[in-house]
């Protein structure tokens, strides 16, 4: 197949062409045609399979259709809604790809930073705005923005959203929007939650799910260390003697503790990089640079600073802290094997978190390799008590909180082994809209105060800075895309 036959404005095309890719993917192919029809669409796919070109390429060509009114009169006309500020800049530089031989303008609006830079641009009604959910509500309410000639509405990482409690915001956000648009939603998964916002949000929605992405969990070499947790950094510092770890991404919980262990890490005289949501825009930056470019071979990263994280050629994932949700680590290893790259994900676990690989081995449906490591001492003696190493002490409950954003609904309860399995299939809609209490409006044109999920959300999810990605890569292209 071939993108000449989608029905793609020749501009549009051209940008195509330019970026490398000689044929379309799978959900390309699939949501391509009705995005153009003019239908609603649920596109069940994860990051990694092009989607964002599946819903860009289309929406490029009806808006180049259609030119807008210039001058005063213009207003945006695309709306795309994204959990965490990388994937908004990362959705951001894929548009400015495809649509460079278009007259098009383009910005996004996220927290963390100055917001003088986004009130101009929802000011002069930039054609396309790429935003999360909580500041775009913010300066919404704050009369910054005219989506009253709104046409397209996207809701990318639909799922994530939900998850980071982003709906009481997507609500309010929605209620601004027209009610004759285009609402496109796109969610790795489809479950119940997601039908209850495609029956809120949209009008008989085509949906469209591809083949899954190949799934981490079947491609990526999986090795357990068991270790006792006084041993976790001596042993990681023993492993990453060995030559071929030359990219490897570590996993911590908590943000103190990736600090402290890139400290030991340094100690050691192995170069390193953190990634969390207590660094500044600018050291997240150098530390993706660093890590991409060699400079540093070794990340640290929190389960959300890492989210999205597109970077080829990662060699070993580590688990230093075994994550507390079969999602994270599904999330976590996919980091390596990208792109066919060969990875191993190696986890570390110790006596307490034997419940959570349990629980894991079960979601997979078989069990991980225990691995010893050679010539490691496996008995050696804690080290001295340091107060500084007090959180580590703390109660797991107390270490999860702060950590991860708390999930808006039933899902908090439902526990790793029922989260649904990412190849689970398209579930008939099961009918009637679900009922969702809406937060009363206080008066006086002040904000409510945000959800708790909002602020985490926004805080830890909202944090990351990106690092461009949108360079097509070499080969593999049926495996990537999880084309049959
Ligand atoms: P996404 O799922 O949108 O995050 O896309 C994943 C990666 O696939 C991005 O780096 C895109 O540049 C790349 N990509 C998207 N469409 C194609 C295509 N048709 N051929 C090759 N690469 C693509």
């Amino acid at each position: 197949m071939s993108f000449q036959v989608l029905g793609l404005n020749p501009k549009i095309l051209q940008a195509v062409t330019e970026a490398g890719y000689t044929e379309p993917t799978p959900i390309q192919t699939a949501a391509i045609p009705p995005i153009i029809a003019g239908h609603d669409l649920i596109g069940i796919a994860q990051t990694g399979t092009g989607k964002t070109a599946a819903f860009t390429l289309p929406m490029l060509t009806k808006l180049a259709a259609a030119q807008a009114a210039a001058g005063p009169n213009r207003r945006t006309r695309v709306l795309i809604l994204a959990p965490t500020r990388e994937l908004v800049v990362q959705i951001e530089e894929n548009i400015r790809a495809y649509a460079k031989h278009l007259p098009l303008t383009i910005a996004t609006v996220f927290g963390g930073v100055g917001e003088q830079p986004q009130i101009r641009a929802l000011r002069s009604n930039t054609d396309i705005v790429v935003a999360c959910p909580g500041r775009l509500l913010d300066l919404l309410g704050r009369r910054n923005g005219d989506f009253s000639g709104l046409e397209f509405l996207v809701l990318d990482e639909a799922d994530r959203m939900l998850d980071m409690g982003f709906l009481p915001s997507i609500r309010q956000i929605v209620r601004q929007l027209p009610k004759q648009r285009q609402t496109l939603m796109f969610s790795a998964t489809l479950s119940k939650e997601i039908e209850g916002l495609t029956h809120e949000f949209q009008r008989t929605p085509k949906i469209v799910q591809i083949g899954r992405r190949a799934n981490p969990a079947e491609t990526v070499t999986q090795l357990v260390y068991e270790v006792p947790r006084h041993l976790k950094t001596s042993l990681l510092i023993h492993l990453l003697k060995e030559p071929n770890m030359d990219m490897v991404l570590i996993f911590s919980r908590m943000k103190h503790a990736a600090d402290r262990l890139a400290r030991q890490l340094e100690q050691a005289g192995i170069k390193t990089a953190t990634l969390h949501s207590n660094r500044s825009q600018n050291q997240r930056l150098r530390a993706l640079q660093d890590f991409k470019s060699g400079h540093v071979r070794v990340l640290v990263a929190t389960d959300i600073a890492a989210r999205g994280i597109d970077v080829d050629g990662i060699s070993h994932v580590v688990n230093y802290d075994f994550p507390m949700h079969v999602e994270d680590y599904i999330h976590r290893i996919g980091r390596t094997g990208r792109a066919n790259a060969i990875g191993d994900a190696i986890s570390f676990v110790t006596n307490e978190d034997h419940g959570e690989l349990r629980a894991l081995e079960r979601f997979i449906g078989r069990g991980l390799v225990r691995k010893k490591a050679e010539g490691f001492n496996y008995t050696a003696a804690a080290p001295p008590y340091n107060p500084a190493d007090e959180e580590r002490r703390q109660p797991r409950h107390q270490q999860q909180r702060g950590q991860r954003p708390p999930r808006n609904d039933q899902r908090e309860q439902r526990g790793p082994q029922n989260f649904p399995r990412p190849s689970a299939g398209p579930r008939p809609p099961q009918g009637g809209r679900p009922q969702f209490s809406s937060r009363p409006q206080s008066g006086g044109g002040q904000r409510p105060p945000p959800a708790r999920g909002e602020v985490n959300g926004n805080r830890e999810g909202g944090n990351e800075r990106h690092f461009p990605s949108t360079a097509p890569r070499s080969g593999g292209f049926r495996r990537r895309f999880g084309a049959r």
